[in-house]
């Protein structure tokens, strides 16, 4: 049997598999403090004999095995987070072989291998809620270096019509600070979901993200771009979002066709779960 926990900042999904990864059973809990939280992962996962467990995780985490904080979930802006020996606690309780990387590369190994760019070697996935975080895969392998990528922090030029300054606590105006779901409910004083008619909302962010996307495609030319998240609920943003990044590209580079080069994810909200269990498979 395999496990999975996928950690998000609002919520955790967990599950447990077979060999096939057909999920046998799956909950989700709040993502309250890490004592509570992991209360309930153990509750959770003691009633199984998992012989191998997959973490996707809310970040930033450290995912560099030659660190001594290999494991841990580091300088979140959830404090109660910070810190927290999340590999750590999971193996006292489970020595059995763990993977360990962000959320958002789980979403993208699992629409990979089982959703949008099955048979691609290639993919990036974003997702656009309360933050902005992507993650990707290339040549099967979830993408990182030192650390992990933070594609949701790239700066990207402002809109001529928005005076919205930003509200990342670290650049103000970056991606996140600006298009993040948070942004657009600060910038209109209005929730993001209570926009939909509200057409120049949507035309300001499909000019970022796609902003965005040109920088992502540019930079590691994956095969399918995924966009998932709360604001991504928005379907009118995909062909606004096409459109603004056909004319920012300007035919420099050949991308696939756009209808299947900037899609949603087939996996709807098991992307990141059904990743967390192909990691725990590869941790064996
Ligand atoms: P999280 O990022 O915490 O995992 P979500 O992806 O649901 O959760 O993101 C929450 C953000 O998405 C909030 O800022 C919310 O306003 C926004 N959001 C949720 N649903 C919608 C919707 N249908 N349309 C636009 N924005 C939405
Ligand atoms: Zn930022």
């Amino acid at each position: 049997m395999l496990g999975a926990i996928e950690a998000g900042g609002t919520k955790f999904v967990l599950a447990v598999s077979d060999d096939e990864l057909t999920i046998i059973e799956r909950v989700s809990i709040p993502t309250t403090t890490p004592e509570e939280t992991f209360k309930k992962v153990f509750e959770f996962f003691d009633n199984y004999k998992v012989k191998a467990i997959g973490i996707g995780s809310f970040g930033p985490i450290d995912v560099n095995t030659a660190s001594d904080s290999y494991g841990f979930i580091t300088s979140t802006p959830k404090t109660a987070w910070e810190n927290t020996d999340f590999i750590g606690m999971m193996k006292e309780r489970y020595p059995v072989p763990m993977g360990w990387t962000t959320d958002v590369n789980a979403a993208a190994l699992g629409e990979l291998n089982y959703g949008a760019a099955k048979g691609m070697s290639s993919c990036l996935y974003l997702t656009v809620g309360t933050g902005v975080g992507g993650g990707a895969v290339i040549n099967g392998e979830p993408l990182e270096g030192f650390g992990h990528p933070e594609m949701g922090h790239i700066l990207v030029r402002k809109h001529t019509t928005d005076t919205f300054d930003g509200n990342c606590p670290y650049h103000n105006d970056c991606l996140e600070g600006l298009a993040a779901g948070p942004a657009i409910e600060k910038r209109y004083n209005k929730k993001a979901q209570d926009l939909s008619d509200n057409d120049d909302v949507w035309e300001v962010e499909a000019y970022y993200l796609a902003q965005a996307l040109m920088s992502y495609t540019l930079t590691i030319s994956p095969e399918k771009i995924i966009l998932g998240g709360g604001v991504m609920k928005q379907a009118q943003l995909f062909p606004l979002i096409r459109n603004q990044f056909a004319s920012l590209l300007n035919d420099y580079v050949q991308t696939p066709d756009l209808d299947d080069y900037i899609v949603s994810p087939s996996l709807k909200d098991d992307a990141g779960i059904t990743g967390c269990l192909i990691l725990a498979q590869r941790a064996l």
